[in-house]
């Protein structure tokens, strides 16, 4: 083939990969226009995670008549003209891509009324050809329709990802906007289902409860600090919401992160956020937080990425201890003071626990700033009131297995931690959290084998409430949910009706259980691997075990022993970590030098 120059909707096709990955970039890129066309409401609805359609309708300034055509063309925007606007951007968009890339590779429709003319243009476009274009009685504003994205680039078609994780990623895009955009109401159908709804009001509280779920939102604190201006650089501004040490997650996926109301992913960023829990926080747990940065435009270069994802800071490492020591603040005020909640009721008129966007209120009780760690246990790890081993009951479902283990005795409790055991071989210690985890998992799994479950009916309807994206994976994982014992029953608005729990659970919180079996299933890395049932349970196991750093007295240490010396695999937890390290009376004699 000798040289040639690409043709537009070639070289359109092509670039487009950069910009429209997949559905979900769809979604944030028309959003992102919405925004800047200053709508007050957006309505968002996809059909099969977006696949076969996406439709954003927005009531912003529209597009006039004789400009409708030129949006659709690469590298045309209203956002910028010279390089140095880039200082001053004060929208989402400016690389005047999007809408090009889109239509170049989908059947695209919009409707458009600029809010200065009487009559809207309809357009269509197919596969970046103009099909029909045509004047239209429409109200103000822009509805763009998405069909059959990737229907011509078959490579992509083929790289998507399942229906549901890209309804999850959807959830997501719109959530996080409407946290950004408090001022913003925000309407997400999926398949004809309203997920989420903010009611833009300007308060960043009622979007994130909406967005996080009320039981997560309980456990989150107010996060504000600011940077003062300092010689050459201004002042950077941190504010709102991070989870108490209470709460947790197995990945970095809820921390989210805004600059200027830009959605940014940043490792570093992220990882400030997670420092700021150093010693509070388990290893492999991480918290969950929405903050907002605010720093001024020509401090920040945007221009980093096609999907603008992605930010540089002139001076990151202001940025990077703004957000730690604002973190770090609520959070060590919240660990001193375990019972410090959220005042007041959560509803869409409470104004004390909530501010605008934009106009943070200031904390007036803010801590010394050189603060040093206490290098003691937080008080979470307290031993836990309400624990016993003995209540469950002995024998339930554990198979008459033979002894795996030489009988133990219990010589005490090393770090709220480990229980140290003395056997006829030597010296063992045992890791309390995994040995009852492996406890718990063989008896369950003897159980559900047999489908024996033993459940727990609840009478008081007890309900929990999920963040959207979370309900949705439920909604999925009903069956499964119910054949391991969590009986629940959809009850609208992305809340549940729990109707029976396994007995396993005995004195938890069902709620608290339930919550963390779906994050660990959120969080899961290996979605189609294994037995979904299976997995389930291994989840349940590690929330009802007992944790690190609950003291034990010596019958519930010799209760968990005895029981562990009877599973099948007593020396790893379901998880494949050991529960046991054995020193025996060799060993210990090596050691110390004697004999030999
Ligand atoms: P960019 O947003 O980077 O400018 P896009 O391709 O996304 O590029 O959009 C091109 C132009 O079309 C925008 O600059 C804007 O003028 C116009 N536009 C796109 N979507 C909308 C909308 N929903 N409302 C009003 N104008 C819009
Ligand atoms: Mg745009």
């Amino acid at each position: 083939m000798p040289i040639h120059i690409l043709s537009e909707k070639l070289i359109a096709q092509i670039a487009a990969g950069e910009v429209v990955e997949r559905p979900t970039s769809v979604v944030k890129e028309l959003l992102e226009n919405a925004l800047d066309a200053g709508a007050k409401t957006i309505h968002i609805s996809t059909q099969d995670g977006g696949r076969k359609l996406i439709r954003v309708s927005d009531d912003g300034m529209g597009i006039s008549a004789d400009e409708v055509e030129l949006a659709f063309a690469r590298h045309a925007t209203s956002k910028l003209s010279k390089l140095e606007d880039l200082e001053q951007l004060q929208t989402l968009g400016f690389r005047g891509e999007a809408l090009a890339s889109i239509a170049s590779v989908s059947r695209l429709m919009m409707t458009t009324r600029h809010y200065n003319e009487n009559i809207g243009t309809q357009i269509r476009i197919e596969g970046g050809t103009i099909t029909q274009k045509m004047a239209v009685g429409v109200p103000n504003g822009t509805v763009v329709t998405v069909e059959n994205l990737f229907y011509n680039t078959p490579a992509r078609l083929k790289f998507l990802k399942s229906e549901n994780t890209e309804k999850r990623h959807i959830v997501a895009v719109v959530t996080n906007y409407a946290i950004a955009y408090p001022q913003v109401k925000f309407i997400l159908e999926q398949d004809g289902r309203e997920i989420f709804r903010s009611i833009g009001n300007g308060q960043l509280a009622d979007v994130v409860v909406r967005a996080v779920g009320l039981e997560t939102f309980k456990h989150m604190l107010d996060v504000y600090a600011e940077d003062p201006a300092q010689d050459d650089r201004p002042p950077v501004r941190v504010w709102g919401y991070a989870s108490a040490p209470d709460l947790s997650r197995a990945d970095r996926g809820n921390i989210t992160l805004f600059v200027n109301g830009r959605w940014i992913q940043d490792a570093k960023l992220t990882y400030a956020v997670v420092q700021a829990y150093h010693t509070l926080l388990m290893t492999g747990r991480y918290p969950i937080a929405v903050l907002m940065v605010e720093i001024p435009p020509h401090e920040v270069d945007v221009n980093v990425h096609p999907t603008k994802a992605e930010v540089r800071f002139r001076d990151p490492n202001a940025v990077f201890s703004t957000i730690q020591r604002a973190v770090r603040m609520a959070v060590i005020g919240k660990a001193n003071a375990p019972d410090i909640r959220l005042r007041g009721g959560i509803s869409s008129t409470s104004t004390d626990t909530t501010w605008n966007l934009g106009n943070p209120r200031p904390r007036t009780s803010e801590l010394p700033l050189n603060m040093t760690d206490t290098g003691q246990y937080p008080k979470k790890y307290a031993p836990d009131e309400a624990f016993d081993l003995s209540d469950i009951p002995e024998g339930l479902g554990l198979p008459k297995n033979p002894r795996t283990l030489p009988m133990l005795r219990v010589v005490g409790q090393v770090g709220a931690m480990y229980i140290v055991a003395e056997g006829p071989a030597g010296m063992y210690l045992i890791d309390q959290h995994a040995a009852h985890e492996r406890i718990l998992y063989e008896q369950y799994m003897a159980r559900f084998s047999s489908q024996e479950i033993a459940v727990q009916h609840a009478l008081s309807g007890q309900t929990i409430t999920f963040s959207p994206s979370e309900a949705s994976l439920v909604m999925d994982k009903l069956d499964a949910l119910k054949a391991v014992g969590f009986e629940l029953e959809p009850f609208g608005n992305h809340t549940f009706v729990i109707r029976s729990v396994p007995a396993i659970l005995a004195d938890k919180d069902p709620v608290t259980v339930i919550a963390g079996v779906i994050d660990d299933l959120q969080a899961d890395k290996q979605p189609g691997m294994g037995k979904i049932e299976e997995k389930l349970i291994r989840f349940v196991c590690r929330h009802v075990a007992v944790k690190a750093g609950q003291i034990l007295n010596h019958q519930q240490m010799q209760d968990l022993i005895r029981q562990l010396e009877f599973t099948r695999n007593p020396h790893t937890c379901p998880h494949g970590r050991p529960t046991l390290l054995h020193l025996s009376g060799d060993q210990l004699a090596r050691e110390f030098g004697r004999g030999g």
